[in-house]
């Protein structure tokens, strides 16, 4: 349980389902998760839950955890015995959240709960947030993700989607039409670039564009308006779980080669241990120790090959990690005809400067307090817009003590 960022009492759903009582594991695991069927498929269990487990000590593999949320959550989804929370007469306060991820359905989720009148603002035309853009069908089906919204709005929450807050509406007007809390959960989607040259070249693009044109524009239908290039050899840069799904979709997509590109070695790579596993077994070839220095394109513009330095490591940096350090001439020209860059991502500062007397911290994240309020005692935030890119039960988690707070400072 300490393992585990919201405190699941991990005990005592696995002894219901040990029991056979497998709707009562479900009630257990909702108590606290607001979505366990999506933590149970995309958790780094590795890095939490599972690496605290006893049997780890004793020297076997520890329980798997993961796999019993996700079995316990989906056996009661598809049983169709959803429990509805029970949720308060209303309040007659309205509320706000801008950006419908983890961190706002969280949000959302908990405030209907305690008699709130609760609208979520979400820029794209789809809710779910990275659940939606980022996280491929192969990995989290968009199906369950629906059933969370659907059930949020049986409870009352509102979505108003295609619509930018700091542009279409601003959080002024929002508080001109009466809402008297605002969440901020817009996420951290702006994605970092390498700016090496020629990353500019046809064909070479960031994972969130990737991604979302795949996922939610249907970009692999040549017939559609934006459709993605089709590419026999991808190379994809960076070692976290972003870089994993745009692997993992571009040979999905029909590539013949595709390259993961990482600075660091195998051991440093930040994404979830079992998606390398998969990544590796569908045949992506891993170049690790190895950095994109410059593109070269084609008479048309369009890249062709890509010059990776090699690497090795040095002392640990600042992370902690050993810092990879370039070997003086040692260079290798790799064949592409796609690039996909997934390098980071940072807070999109259309929320966080669009909110005037806001207090921001490095890269146009938002500062919180521990109740996750902000400077502006009406105005709360959390997840990757305060975290600056993390997880999704951080996000989830954030969301429900933020909602805890308002609820308390607003009651007052
Ligand atoms: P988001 O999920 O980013 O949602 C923010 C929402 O706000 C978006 O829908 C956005 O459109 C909207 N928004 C932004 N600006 C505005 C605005 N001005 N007005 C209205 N709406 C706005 N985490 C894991 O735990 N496990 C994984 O396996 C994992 N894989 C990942 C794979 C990918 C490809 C990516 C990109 C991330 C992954 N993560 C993973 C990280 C995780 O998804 C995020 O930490 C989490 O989604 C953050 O939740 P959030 O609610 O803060 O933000
Ligand atoms: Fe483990 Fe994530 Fe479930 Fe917590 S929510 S018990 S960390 S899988």
């Amino acid at each position: 349980m300490q393992g585990c960022p919201v405190s699941i009492n991990i005990p005592s759903f696995i002894k219901n389902i040990e029991r056979g009582e497998f709707l009562n594991a479900a009630r257990v695991l909702k108590s606290t998760s607001a979505l366990p069927a999506v933590c149970g498929r995309v958790c780094p269990q590795e890095k939490q839950c599972e690496s605290q487990c006893m049997h780890l000590k004793m020297g076997h593999q520890p329980v798997a955890i993961g796999y019993l949320e996700r079995f316990s959550a989906d056996f009661e989804r598809e049983s169709g015995h959803i429990s509805l929370p029970e949720v308060a007469p209303s309040n007659g306060k309205k509320i706000a959240v801008i950006g419908s991820g983890p961190a706002g359905l969280s949000f959302a989720g908990d405030m209907a709960k305690y008699g709130y009148d609760v609208t979520v603002f979400e820029a794209l035309h789809e809710i779910g947030g990275v659940l939606k853009y980022g996280i491929p069908e192969f990995r989290l089906p968009n199906k369950i993700v629906d059933v969370e919204i659907d059930n949020l709005h049986k409870i009352g929450v509102n979505f108003i989607k295609d619509c930018i807050v700091g542009k279409t509406i601003s959080v002024k007007e929002l508080e001109a039409e009466g809402f008297e809390g605002i969440f901020v959960g817009s996420g951290a989607g702006l994605p970092n670039f390498m700016n090496i040259p020629g990353e500019n070249f046809i064909n070479i693009m960031s994972s969130n564009e990737y991604l979302t044109r795949v996922n939610l524009m249907d970009a692999s239908n040549p017939d559609t308006d934006t459709p993605i290039n089709p590419a026999k050899s991808v190379m994809v840069v960076g070692g976290g779980n972003t870089a994993m799904d745009s692997c993992r979709t571009a040979k999905r997509l029909g590539a013949e080669k595709v390259y993961i590109v990482y600075r660091r070695s195998e051991a440093e790579m930040p994404a979830r241990l079992e998606e390398v596993k998969h990544a590796k077994e569908e045949g992506i070839e891993f170049l690790t120790l190895h950095n994109p220095l410059e593109y070269l394109a084609d008479e048309s513009g369009a890249v062709r090959a890509v010059v990776l330095q090699k690497m090795e490591l040095g002392e640990p940096d600042a992370s902690g990690r050993r810092s990879p350090q370039p070997i003086p001439g040692a260079t290798v020209t790799l064949d592409i005809d796609q690039a996909i860059v997934a390098v980071g991502v940072s807070p999109n500062p259309i929320v966080p400067t669009s909110i005037k007397g806001l207090e921001l911290g490095r890269k146009n994240t938002i500062v919180v307090g521990e109740n996750m309020q902000t400077n502006l005692p009406t105005i709360f935030a959390g997840g990757d817009i305060v975290r600056g890119g993390a997880t999704v039960i951080l996000a989830m988690g954030d969301g429900r003590r933020a909602a805890q707070s308002m609820h308390e400072y607003l009651s007052k």
